[in-house]
């Protein structure tokens, strides 16, 4: 931990973490958001207490839990391709670990709480705009059952934050908002990196001795190759994040070795979007002219970064093992594939081994992309529509906005009739729903953040209040040129 004191903007050395402290928000404080199955499922702390005074201090940083030492995490990362040196934590606080009645530590932090030595040009805030989507998005990835950080919940404040909001250019006023968010870890391959590149080689193996001992419980502390198997470890994993990704049709947004979690989670939820109409040149970032953060770049992406770990991971390993790495990394490709593959086969209710699963699957992309059908209504309709419904060939009245009749034929070869609903989602967060619980929490009603959270929490059941909202339909008018920017 960095010895100076003080959250003045500087550039570190020699140390992970610096201890810095949140600036409290300015009230009055609102909570607008609290997931149960954080707070009581991995904090142990009784919803009761959510609703007192204190907890929405303790959950914005103007309180700090006895025995906590907040600290602001030290890390570089390559961003949009090039390095980009110290970034860090620049409105974060990692408030520490908590254990809990499982057994299970979870690294407590917040978000939006003042600046820090690694706020380099920004507030230490974040808006409530870009808080809610975290929330929400988090918590119903969770459901989805793709590996993420989560929330616990969502503070606003009336304190003024400053945003140029890029649709008109003028800048805007907005209010900040802290999000209590927890994670096993939130080491990032940035973390690794920072590190390796100031050459600070002896607290680079100190820090991945600590991440595996932490968090790799398989990898032997005294085995000569476990940086080797931590690396294997990661490339596997971040294939399987980024193929369940694909599979929810979730484009992350900002795919930088910064937001790359060395646990291979979802983490830093920014101008992420969910696709509607099946593209993979769907880009959810209006900041990212070229596209390269574009859905169907992502598995690619994933390559760079984790070619960007092995970098980093280099000083420590031998020149066989780098070797040996190259090769792992080389696998990469191929364990993406499988898990797409296998992924989108039970999307499909495609049970067998045939050998044209693979066809079918890349078939029906195609013609999703030609009719420019929705992604997630698309798998879900045909999860919904029965054999007899086809075998009637009255498919087109059912309903069935976008199945065309070669996609029933790929339906009558599925097995799996009742299992495909509870894999395809009926909800996901489309960018202009959570705009419009955006639209009133901003005004302070939170009703429509509280309904998006309870459906989302069950994306796989069909309800009676998301359909009234038409959360499983094309989104309306007023949302068609909605789009969101990396300014948060
Ligand atoms: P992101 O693109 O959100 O992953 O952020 C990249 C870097 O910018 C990280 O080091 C963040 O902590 C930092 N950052 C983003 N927004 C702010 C802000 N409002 N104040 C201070 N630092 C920020
Ligand atoms: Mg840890
Ligand atoms: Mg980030």
């Amino acid at each position: 931990v960095d010895e100076v004191d003080g959250n003045f903007v500087r550039t570190v050395k020699n140390c992970v973490f610096s201890k810095s402290l949140p600036t409290p928000l300015k009230g009055p404080l609102r909570l607008a958001a609290v997931s149960k199955d954080v707070i009581e499922g991995i904090l142990d702390v009784d919803m009761a207490v959510t609703q007192s005074e204190e907890f929405l201090h303790y959950a914005s940083g103007g309180r700090l839990l006895p025995g906590s030492v907040p600290l602001a995490h030290r890390y570089g990362g390559h961003q949009f391709g090039y390095w980009a040196g110290q970034l860090g934590d620049g409105r974060a606080h990692s408030l520490g670990q908590y254990t809990n009645r499982k057994g299970e530590v979870w690294e407590m932090q917040l978000k939006g709480s003042g600046k820090t030595p690694y706020s380099r040009s920004g507030d230490g805030r974040a808006v409530i705009r870009s808080s809610v989507r975290e929330f929400l998005c988090s918590e119903a990835m969770h459901v989805l059952g793709v590996p993420t950080s989560r929330a616990a919940s969502l503070i606003v404040s009336d304190e003024p934050v400053i945003r140029d909001q890029f649709y008109n250019g003028n800048v805007k006023t907005e209010r900040g908002a802290v999000v209590l968010r927890l994670a096993r870890s939130w080491f990032r391959i940035g973390s690794l990196e920072i590190l390796s590149e100031s050459g600070e080689i002896d607290l680079l193996r100190k820090l991945l001795n600590f991440v595996i001992d932490e968090h790799f419980s398989s990898i032997e502390s005294d085995d000569p190759d476990k940086y080797l198997v931590f690396y294997s470890t990661v490339v596997n994993e971040t294939a399987h994040m980024i193929a369940q990704w694909m599979s929810v049709g979730f484009a992350h947004g900002v795919c930088n070795t910064d937001n790359f979690s060395l646990l291979s989670i979802t983490i830093d939820y920014g101008p992420f979007g969910f696709m509607e109409a099946y593209n993979p040149d769907f880009v959810p970032n209006t900041s990212d002219d070229e596209g390269r953060y574009s859905i169907g770049a992502q598995a690619n992406v994933g390559l760079f970064n984790l070619e960007k770990l092995l970098t980093a991971l280099s000083p420590v390993l031998s020149k066989k093992q780098r070797k040996e790495a190259k090769i792992i990394l080389k696998g990469y490709a191929n364990i993406y594939q499988m898990r797409f593959h296998q992924l989108f086969k039970a999307k499909l209710g495609l049970l067998g081994d045939e050998e044209e699963d693979g066809y079918l699957i890349a078939f029906l992309l195609k013609m999703m992309e030609d009719t420019q059908s929705d992604f997630t209504t698309t798998f879900r309709q045909l999860s919904e529509v029965s054999v007899e419904q086809l075998h009637n060939n009255n498919f087109t009245q059912v309903e069935l906005v976008n199945i065309t009749k070669d996609e029933c034929e790929l339906k009558k070869k599925c097995n799996c009739e009742k299992c495909l609903t509870d894999v395809n989602p009926r909800y996901v967060l489309r960018n202009w729903m959570a705009e419009s619980a955006i639209r009133k929490a901003e005004m302070n009603d939170f009703s429509e953040v509280e309904l998006l959270h309870h459906i989302l929490s069950s994306p796989f059941v069909t309800q009676e209040t998301a359909e009234e909202a038409g959360y499983a339909a094309r989104p309306p008018l007023w949302a068609e040129r909605l789009k969101v920017s990396c300014s948060s």
